[in-house]
């Protein structure tokens, strides 16, 4: 073990009283934005033994009192169900994880922002594919959460080997878990590869890191997105007789109000309607990531968009929409999309070439199976650019390229 990483694990043993007595740590397994994540063995976990009894009569949570006076504070235990079937949630209720992630929140972090996360987590608890929250502890300025360790592999190490029977089962259990947390009127906001854990060995995967997470419909203004046909259609002339009128180009002084959206996420898995500044997100953000990731699955290219901002990545995306969708994209926010970049064609390209592409298959003549075919046809249900066609999580298991994994 690098010895800097040897350093930060011996002053975490030192975060609050107790900590040495209640978990050895074993090894840094992450590093984010926001935190830090190690591996420790839980050597009291037996203490929760209790904790469904001891459940019933707690169910409320407390929040944090973070900006209270200084002193450690132990959070209650609340759920360490984190497997898919019941069967196992039973035997798990008895049998008590004995290894945990202790993630260490960078004291940065805005007291809401960890506040929200943890909030959220507790919310969750008992989801399907959601990695529960066990206890959190906070001393000083310095918040720590703990989970359920969950074993899992890099997805760099196994997306390039997954047959398309393995790609279903994957993302059954991505939108399931998205399922869950959506039916909660959760937005994730952040989903991506390594927020899925995932174990391609037992083919199960939880979800975590709920630090961008946000309740639905929280602080936003209406967009025009969600406005209807009739009043579309009208503004929509209005806007286009506008356009025909002589324009100077940009307007030097501009008196649009400006625009401001959450755009909270990860370049190259943010949907285009976080692009486009939309003041209403919803749940439907998500399933356009998990999208991102199909794709970079079927064409086995990881990361697939690549983009250093927000403008880059309208670029990426309207290379394969091309500028015909992605005015009509626009428009649904009241956005003007104009490009002359020349590899932006009017149509764009079909999924189906750019797999064919990037898995170099063009050449020979040899076309996407059967199967890909379908999960082709469950992408452009995931990667359409109208949030409110985009398929649910909850339709989206209904769907047969997911129904596939139950084979
Ligand atoms: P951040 O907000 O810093 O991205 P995450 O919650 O995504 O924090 O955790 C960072 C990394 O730590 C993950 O990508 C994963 O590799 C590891 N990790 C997080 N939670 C767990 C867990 N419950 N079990 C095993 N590894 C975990
Ligand atoms: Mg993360």
């Amino acid at each position: 073990v690098d010895s800097n990483i040897q350093y930060d694990m011996e002053k975490l043993g030192d975060t609050f009283p107790g900590f040495r007595q209640k978990y050895r740590l074993i090894k840094r397994i992450g590093e984010g934005t926001f935190s830090t994540v190690y591996k420790a063995e839980d050597l009291q976990y037996d203490r929760y033994e209790n904790a469904w009894d001891f459940e019933k009569e707690n169910d409320k949570w407390t929040p944090l009192p973070l900006k209270s006076a200084a002193s450690s504070m132990t959070l209650n235990n609340d759920s360490q169900e984190y497997v898919n079937t019941q069967k196992h949630q039973q035997l798990q209720r008895r049998r008590k994880p004995k290894f945990v992630a202790i993630k260490k929140i960078y004291v940065t972090s805005s007291p809401n922002r960890i506040l929200n996360e943890l909030e959220l987590l507790h919310d969750l608890r008992g989801c399907l594919s959601v990695c529960p929250l066990i206890t959190a502890f906070r001393e000083t300025d310095q918040v720590v959460a703990i989970l359920p360790y969950f074993r899992h592999a890099d997805f760099r190490e196994y997306f390039r080997k997954m047959t398309v029977h393995d790609i279903s089962v994957y993302l059954r259990s991505l939108f399931t878990a998205l399922a869950s947390v959506h039916s909660r009127n959760i937005l994730h906001r952040d989903i991506k590869p390594t927020n899925f854990l995932y174990d391609p060995e037992t083919q199960r995967g939880v979800l975590v890191d709920f630090g961008l997470a946000e309740r639905e419909g929280i602080d936003c203004k209406p967009c025009l997105c969600h406005e209807d046909a009739l009043t579309r259609k009208t503004r929509l002339r209005a806007a286009h007789a506008a356009s025909r009128a002589p324009s100077d180009g940009y307007p030097k002084q501009d008196t649009r109000p400006s625009r401001r959206a959450n755009r909270a996420g990860t370049r190259g898995f943010r949907a285009p309607e976080v692009l486009f500044k939309c003041t209403e997100q919803t749940t439907k953000l998500d399933i356009w990531s998990a999208g991102v990731i199909l794709l970079t699955i079927l064409s086995r290219r990881f990361p697939f968009f690549n983009s250093a901002d927000d403008v880059e990545a309208m670029i990426e995306i309207a290379t394969i929409f091309g500028q015909k969708r992605m005015r009509q994209a626009g428009q649904l926010h009241g956005c003007m999309f104009e490009t002359t970049i020349p590899t932006i064609g009017t149509f764009g390209f079909s999924f189906e070439r750019i797999i064919l592409w990037s898995t170099c298959r063009v050449d020979s003549g040899e076309g996407l199976s059967d199967g890909e075919k379908l999960a082709v046809e469950f992408l452009t249900r995931c990667m359409d650019l109208d949030p409110s066609r985009r398929i649910s999580a909850e339709e989206a298991l209904e769907h047969e390229f997911l129904q596939m994994a139950l084979q």
